[in-house]
């Protein structure tokens, strides 16, 4: 069957920014696009006469509603991650009409304190809803923790450090890195480093049900685990019938 391109939105490839070998970010073109902070939009291109999309987060703003700007890792194995990896500047690349997704603010109860838990390009819908008012007036601290398993996967300083500089004192910036030694990462896992209590000292904050508003986004196996330390702690999955502290979004 001819793709029916009637479905897609045509989006157009304006910029890209290579953070490793395979870490990238595309920003797109395509104004009709609209989404909520934290959701995914679909990226798709023509592969052996099918449309192939897969879900990405949208990394801007609706403050800088366009271009659209979307954090990948290559993954070797897979059909589309290769290509949007050779994507350049004019490049056509199709979207969704819609965005989709639940790992917003609006589904995250009341807190003290927001803990956004994530690895690797997962960073993505963090640095989307941190650029906007809403997390700030909602939370009095807000602690963004990025795990990574090298020091130069920490992509997305800038952002990171402009957020900092608008919030100094509700804002907390907390990497970690696995697999080498840094000056500044909290070396391992997130959810050892709540297990042994180093995130909490790092953060001189409490993880507890009563204060506690925890997002996690990324590896399965990360959001696993950490749930588990976490519900260890008497915190709750969130549901919209039955309200808790624990909000997840896995990436596969
Ligand atoms: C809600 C949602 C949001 C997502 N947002 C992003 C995003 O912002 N950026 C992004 O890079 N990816 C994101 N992903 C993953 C993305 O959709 C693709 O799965 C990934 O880019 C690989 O696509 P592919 O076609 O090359 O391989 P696929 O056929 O999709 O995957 C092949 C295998 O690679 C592994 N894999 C998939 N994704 C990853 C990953 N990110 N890291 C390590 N291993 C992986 C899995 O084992 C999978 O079975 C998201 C996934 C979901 C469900």
């Amino acid at each position: 069957m001819p793709i029916d391109y009637s479905k897609w939105v045509k989006g157009r490839v304006v910029a890209r920014r290579d953070w490793t070998d395979d870490l990238f970010s595309l920003q797109v073109d395509a104004p009709e696009v609209k989404f909520t902070p934290g959701q995914f939009g679909r990226l798709a291109l023509p592969i052996d006469d099918q449309m192939v999309g897969r879900p990405y987060s949208f990394v801007n703003s609706p403050a800088e509603p366009t271009p659209h700007e979307f954090y990948v890792v290559r993954v070797d194995v897979g059909p589309l991650s290769p290509r949007l990896a050779r994507l350049e500047a004019g490049d056509t690349v199709y979207l969704a009409p819609r965005a989709n997704g639940f790992f917003c603010l609006g589904e995250v109860p009341p807190g003290e304190t927001l803990w956004g838990l994530s690895t690797g390009t997962a960073l993505g819908p963090f640095m989307s809803f941190l650029r906007t008012p809403e997390p700030w007036s909602r939370f009095k601290n807000i602690v963004f923790v990025h795990a990574c398993r090298l020091e130069r996967e920490l992509s997305y300083q800038d952002v990171i450090q402009g957020i900092k500089a608008a919030h100094p004192d509700q804002f907390q910036y907390i990497p970690f890195v696995s697999r080498e030694d840094t000056a500044y990462a909290i070396k391992g896992r997130i959810p050892d480093a709540i297990s042994d209590g180093r995130l909490e000292a790092r953060a001189g904050l409490r993880l507890d049900a009563a204060t506690a508003q925890c997002m996690l986004c990324g590896n399965p196996d990360m959001v696993t685990d950490t749930t588990l330390v976490l519900e260890a702690r008497g915190l709750k999955k969130n549901k919209r019938k039955e309200p808790g502290q624990i909000t997840v979004e896995t990436y596969w």
